[in-house]
Order: structure tokens, then sequence, then C-alpha cells
């Protein structure tokens, strides 16, 4: 299974993200204390940081399932800055450009796998169902899964369902990919499938965000690795460095921790 066999490019122009001084609390609980963080386009970053330190708030602050209160994001040409206040359609917009993998697939079950890929271009993004329909094959097919396009998500494997979950935000044609620990949930035999479909996603020059504490991906695929705590990023570098050689003793304690 290699999207490569297929010739595979991305159907957009991948972008660079910026953020600069974010700041998110739910209610008087700060969690996101001033994040600046750059990706480049067509790179892959992979955040580690501990449960409860804010890797899923800033992603979806990336994507606008969450309004920060202070700070600003580009993405590409796209920028809100949320300390000024956000204007209209001006979430809508850098929305577009984004696509989030969750940990729990989030499959609509009543729907198949090719409607689940349908879903977003057609009704969200009023694109014509004939083009999706076909793009959406070939999504499937390049995550090895073009005989399920007619299976529910309960007729598919932990592995699958995620592959699907992939096939879904590339439907989305987005410029950048934000996956929010896509193996946590998944039986360690399938992890392995699911982190492939990412390795070639890499390879193709995406732009990623990978919250994962899989740190064999991370040590290979990642062009820079971020350490979030305590509300902010306290360490990040060349994977190698990161994960081998942390220069802060909360990087070194974390570590110590997962590996
Ligand atoms: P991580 O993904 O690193 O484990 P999260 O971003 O999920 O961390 O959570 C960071 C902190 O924000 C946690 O203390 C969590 O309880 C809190 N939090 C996250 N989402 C909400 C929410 N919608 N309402 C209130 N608190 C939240
Ligand atoms: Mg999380």
């Amino acid at each position: 299974m290699s999207i490569h066999d297929e010739g595979f490019a991305p159907a957009e122009t991948p972008e660079g993200i910026e953020v600069r001084g974010l700041v998110k609390s739910f209610g008087s609980t700060p969690v996101l204390t001033g994040v600046d963080l750059d990706v480049a386009p067509g790179t892959v970053s992979v955040m580690i940081g501990p449960s409860g330190s804010g890797k899923s708030t800033l992603l979806r602050c990336l994507n606008l399932l969450e309004t920060p209160q202070a700070g600003r994001v580009r993405i590409g040409d796209d920028e809100i800055d949320f300390t000024a206040g956000v204007r209209r359609g001006q979430s809508a917009s850098l929305r577009r450009h984004s696509a989030m993998v969750f940990q729990s697939h989030n499959l609509f079950p009543h729907r198949t796998a090719l409607q689940n890929l349908m879903e977003g271009p057609v009704f969200a993004q009023g694109r014509p169902r004939r083009e999706v329909e076909e793009e959406a094959r070939g999504l499937l097919a390049r995550v090895g899964l073009a005989e399920k396009a007619d299976a529910y998500p309960d007729q598919l494997s932990g592995g699958q369902q995620q592959r699907v979950g992939i096939a879904r935000a590339l439907a989305l044609r987005p410029r950048v990919l934000l996956f929010d620990e896509p193996t946590s949930a998944l039986d360690p035999e399938t992890v392995g499938e699911v982190l492939a479909v990412m390795r070639d996603l890499a390879a193709e020059g995406r732009t990623m965000i990978v919250v994962t504490h899989e740190v064999r991906f991370a040590r290979d695929v990642a062009d820079h690795v971020v350490f979030l705590d305590g509300g902010v990023i306290a360490e990040e570098g060349p994977p190698q460095q990161v994960l081998l050689d942390p220069q802060q003793e909360r990087t070194r304690a974390f570590l110590g921790r997962i590996l």
C-alpha cells in the first residue's frame, strides 16, 4: 500500500504556518500563554508534551474549532489577529486551509466510507457531487481502501477507520494537515498501517503538524520537534536534538517518562 503508486501530488500547494503570542484560556484556566510557532511549507512538525499541556487546544485553535483570546495565526496568505478581534468571514477563510485528523476517527456511523469523504466537500464546500465522488474514490485507493468505499465504519478495523479519517481530511483539499494523536486509540498491530499513510503524505511534501508520542515516527519523519509544556513551547529543534539531546530539564524529564 503506497500512495506513490498513484503518482499522487497534493491537490493544493502546501502553505506555511506562523503563530505568534497565541493565548487561550478556558474560563480562568490559562492553557496556552503565548505560543510562537513556525512551520515551513511542506515540512512536518511533531508536537510532544505532557497530557493536559494544550496540544489539542493548539491544533484546535489553528483549525478555528477554538477561538484564542490573543495572538495571531497565519496560514499561507490568510491571517487572523485575535488580539484585534475576528472580522466576519475571516474564520471560515482560515479554516479552509487546514484539516484535522482526530484521535478517534469521528466518522459518521450511518454513512459509508465514500459518503463520509464526500460530506464536507459537497455540503460545506459546495463542490459538484460527481467531481467530489471521483476524487474521493481516488483518495480511498491511496489509503489502500478502494474496496471499502461502500463499507460502514463499524465494518472496518480501527486502522481502516483511521485511514478513512485521513482520506476524509484530504478530501477537503487542505494546504495544512493537523493530526491529533492519530494512532493512540488503535490496537498496536494497526498503528503501522496508519503511520505508513502519514509517512507517504510527508514524503509528498505536505505541511503537517502531528501530535504523537510515536518517537520513531518523530525521529524518521519530523523536520522539527516541538515540546509544549506550561502553556508555551518549552523547547524545539531538529528531532535528533530535541529527542536525543534535549537542552531543557523538563524535556528530559518528559522523554524519560515516555521512552
Ligand atoms: P493535551 O491535548 O495536551 O492533552 P488539551 O489541549 O486537551 O491538552 O487540554 C489542555 C487543558 O485545557 C486541560 O487542562 C483541559 O482540561 C483544558 N481544556 C481543554 N478543552 C477544554 C474545554 N473545552 N473547556 C474547559 N477546559 C478545557
Ligand atoms: Mg490531546
